[in-house]
């Protein structure tokens, strides 16, 4: 039987992340195989002997329906007490479908995971958008299937270096019955909030129902999400799915830009990280200028009017220039 067996998908620099995760739950003796989807490594494959790993599949081309089918045969053949695999989209997706097929426990975004026995472990992962921290404990001989968030764990230690035992398996274009037929997106501004990279939240200082669809609209035409301080909710100008704070979504977005809200602390709760906070007030006093990148001295349902007129004005220009080529 086989310890683990690590995925290596598109998330390059969590690769070491993930061998620290495996090497920290084997026991003496047992084997660690790891499959790089996709040359989806950092490091060659028989460079893996360093980091504690004895087989290596190089799986190529295939859909993730063939390439979980794939997974799903060498894990039956295998049998390796967990699988391991990134919180990121497409490694996240291929675990989970190779769940379904086995139809064996999966636990995604996990941020503890550790041996309690031989055949016992203990996942912990964040639940209810950040709110709880939920404990499982596995027992038996598995397989568990567990995407973990690599920012938790440490990097593999390098160690002397053993001989890898490499495959190369090149999968047949899809001969799956799954097909994607057409992805359709959804409109931007309802994207969910945890997922999204650019927020436009509005607050009482929008004051309007009219203007907050501005908002809505100046969000979707960006492909932003749209969010709202509880004021706003309140008022019945946004759905309260949308509220971010203390009582409402908690998001990391790269970039937050805040319209008419004045920085309450529970408001601000719930914005757990972002790389520019841009605040939109016309009270040069706003507390929420003392958090913010960039400070926006404007009435903010006259500049989201204006931005949102001026991108449908060079919407309609390019439009115009492509047909007259
Ligand atoms: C237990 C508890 C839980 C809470 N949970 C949450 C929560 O989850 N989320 C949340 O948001 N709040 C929450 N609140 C409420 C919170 O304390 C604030 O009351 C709320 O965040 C204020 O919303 P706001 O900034 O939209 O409104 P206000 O505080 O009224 O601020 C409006 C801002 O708009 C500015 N403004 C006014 N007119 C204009 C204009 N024309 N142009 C530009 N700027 C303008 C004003 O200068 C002001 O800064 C909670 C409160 C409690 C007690």
């Amino acid at each position: 039987m086989m310890a683990a067996l690590v995925l290596l998908m598109e998330a390059l620099a969590d690769a070491t992340k993930l061998m620290g995760v495996a090497q920290k739950t084997c026991l003496p003796g047992q084997r660690i195989g790891v499959v790089v989807v996709d040359a989806g490594s950092p490091m060659a494959l028989d460079e893996f002997g360093k980091l504690g790993i004895d087989e290596a599949w190089d799986l190529r081309g295939g859909d993730s329906a063939t390439q979980a089918d794939f997974l799903a045969s060498l894990i039956r053949e295998c049998r390796p007490q967990l699988v391991l695999g990134s919180h990121v989209a497409g490694s996240a997706e291929l675990l989970a479908q190779t769940a379904a097929i086995l139809q064996c426990s999966y636990a995604p975004g996990c941020i503890r995971l550790e041996r309690t026995a031989e055949d016992s472990f203990v996942l912990g992962r964040p639940c209810l958008q950040g709110r709880a921290y939920a404990e499982m404990a596995f027992s038996g001989d598995g397989p568990i299937i567990v995407a973990v968030d690599p920012v938790a764990f440490w990097p593999a230690r390098e160690g002397p270096g053993r001989p890898v035992e490499v495959h190369h398996v090149q999968l047949c274009e899809p001969t799956s019955r799954r097909k994607v037929l057409e992805v359709i997106l959804g409109d931007p501004a309802q994207l969910d909030l945890s997922d999204a990279d650019l927020i436009l939240a509005g607050g009482a200082g929008m004051g309007s129902r009219e203007a907050f669809e501005t908002l809505a609209e100046l969000a979707s035409a960006l492909e932003g999400a749209l969010g709202a301080s509880r004021v706003a909710v309140d008022r019945g100008w946004a759905t309260r799915d949308r509220q971010i704070g203390q009582t409402g979504r908690s998001v990391s977005p790269r970039v937050y830009v805040a319209w008419g809200i004045s920085g309450a602390t529970q408001h601000l709760a719930g914005v757990r990280s972002w790389e520019r906070l841009i605040a939109v007030n016309n009270d040069p006093d706003a507390p929420i200028f003392r958090f913010a990148d960039v400070q926006v001295l404007a009435d903010a349902p006259s500049l989201a009017k204006v931005m949102l007129d001026a991108l449908a004005t060079r919407q309609t220009a390019r439009q115009e220039s492509e047909v007259g080529r």
